[in-house]
């Protein structure tokens, strides 16, 4: 799937609302391919108590289906002011919860543009276990 594909797809998600408790949810949305070709789609949820990134939402449902390998990650945003809609970096939570459910996702691919696509590990630096600051001691 074509980049501005996914891109589109996730901005077909949006649905912002905003709560009775003036909280906003579904402002952002997520559409992440699975390493088994499936898409799955998330938007975030902000409660008074916790929140959870559209990212993480799209996430859950791809490992509610059994799978934790990630092909291709985005996540959007329309500026209601504008209307202009805006890809979206995932936040460092995001990024270390797709490190997590699978090693080999820091070779995912995450949508920062029209043009610009990192690999995850990309966006994590420092992510390699360090080496020993000495020899064994004992
Ligand atoms: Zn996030």
């Amino acid at each position: 799937m074509k980049t501005m594909d996914l891109i589109k797809q996730a901005s077909e998600r949006l649905r912002p609302y905003t709560d009775t408790r003036d909280r906003l949810h579904g402002d952002v949305a997520s559409a992440v391919i699975s390493k088994s070709g499936q898409v799955y789609y998330g938007v975030c949820v902000d409660t008074s108590g916790w929140g959870l990134c559209a990212e993480r939402s799209a996430l859950a449902a791809m490992v509610t289906d059994g799978f934790y390998e990630i092909d291709t990650v985005v996540a959007v945003w329309r500026d209601d002011k504008t209307g202009k809609l805006h890809v979206l970096p995932p936040c460092g939570i995001c990024r270390n919860f797709m490190r997590e459910l699978d090693e080999n996702n820091l070779e995912a691919d995450v949508i920062l543009g029209k043009e610009n696509v990192k690999k995850l590990k990309d966006l994590i630096p420092y992510h390699e276990w360090p080496e020993p600051l000495e020899e064994k001691k004992f």
